[in-house]
């Protein structure tokens, strides 16, 4: 009897691998509809000054919904990852952020941060694409930042060479360049000296969080930050959700942050209205 449990654990944990594999396969599917007939769409959140509250950047972040439903980027970004198909869509992000960015640009010093993946900067024509992303919109390469994280960068693999080399190119055309989601990446701080960078953001997983706050905490956000100025790069800090988080984090000496406090993601026309009744 023990054998035969044995066995259908067996089965049903191959069914289960089975199970999830065709739901990835189905999403990729669909995935590859929806971005032939326009059905995702772009999503802006604020970056905020901590000093003056003043929004100085929109990070578009990808969507994939209708009234009745919606996908979260946490299942489809990885999906897109696996199949390829996150060089289509980063572009696609892309050119509609800069189409959108250039108003808020151009009216409000407003910059624009988009995020991509490794998959895109390992093609040989990355640096083409976002060159003809600016071009063909009329921002200029100073109002847009990337956002790569860092177990990308890292692990870069045999394309590393080719990983740098784009950025390194973009960056001397005035492109800036960000470290996402840092410090969750397991990664020596070696990669610090090496890599073109103008940014860190730090992860959300390093906010103060709850009613007792852990000086271990302030201890680590702090270190973060003086690295960072001693290396003369910028901060942004994710996941603020509170005024206290703001107000603290500010005093850690953090110079921007991002979190639903200020704005959670919100369409093209809310950012537009927001900047102009600011
Ligand atoms: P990310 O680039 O680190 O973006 C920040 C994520 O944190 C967003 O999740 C945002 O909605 C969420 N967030 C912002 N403020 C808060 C807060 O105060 N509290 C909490 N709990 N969360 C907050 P989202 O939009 O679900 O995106 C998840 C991830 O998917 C992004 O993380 C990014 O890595 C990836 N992603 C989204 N759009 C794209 C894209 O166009 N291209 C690529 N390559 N990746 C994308
Ligand atoms: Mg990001
Ligand atoms: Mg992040
Ligand atoms: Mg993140």
């Amino acid at each position: 009897a023990a054998k035969a449990a044995g066995r259908d654990q067996v089965v049903s944990y191959d069914t289960q691998l089975r199970t999830r594999h065709l739901a990835q396969a189905r999403m990729v599917d669909r995935l590859r509809d929806a971005l032939e007939h326009d059905q995702l769409s772009v999503f802006y959140q604020p970056v905020v000054d901590l000093a003056s509250d003043r929004w100085v950047t929109v990070e578009a972040l990808a969507r994939w919904e209708t009234e009745e439903w919606s996908v979260s980027p946490d299942q489809f970004i990885p999906a897109a990852e696996d199949s390829g198909l996150i060089v289509s869509l980063g572009t696609f992000v892309l050119r509609q952020a800069c189409r959108d960015a250039v108003v808020w640009h151009r009216e409000h010093g407003t910059r624009l941060a988009v995020n991509v993946s490794v998959h895109q900067l390992r093609e040989p024509d990355f640096a083409n694409t976002i060159r003809s992303a600016l071009t063909d919109s009329g921002l200029p390469p100073r109002a847009l930042s990337l956002e790569i994280t860092e177990s990308v960068l890292v692990g870069a693999g045999t394309q590393r060479a080719q990983v740098i080399a784009h950025l390194t190119e973009l960056r001397e055309a005035g492109v800036l360049v960000a470290i996402d989601d840092f410090g969750t990446g397991f990664s020596s701080l070696a990669y610090l000296q090496t890599l073109p960078i103008d940014t860190i953001k730090i992860d959300r997983a390093f906010v103060p969080y709850g009613e007792a706050y852990d000086r271990r905490q302030f201890a680590l956000v702090r270190a973060i930050v003086q690295l960072a100025r001693g290396l003369r790069l910028g901060t942004v800090v994710e996941g603020v959700e509170t005024p206290q988080q703001a107000r603290i984090l500010r005093l850690l000496g953090c110079d921007l942050g991002q979190g639903y406090y200020y704005s959670k993601p919100v369409p093209a026309a809310e950012i537009s209205a927001s900047l102009e009744f600011a």
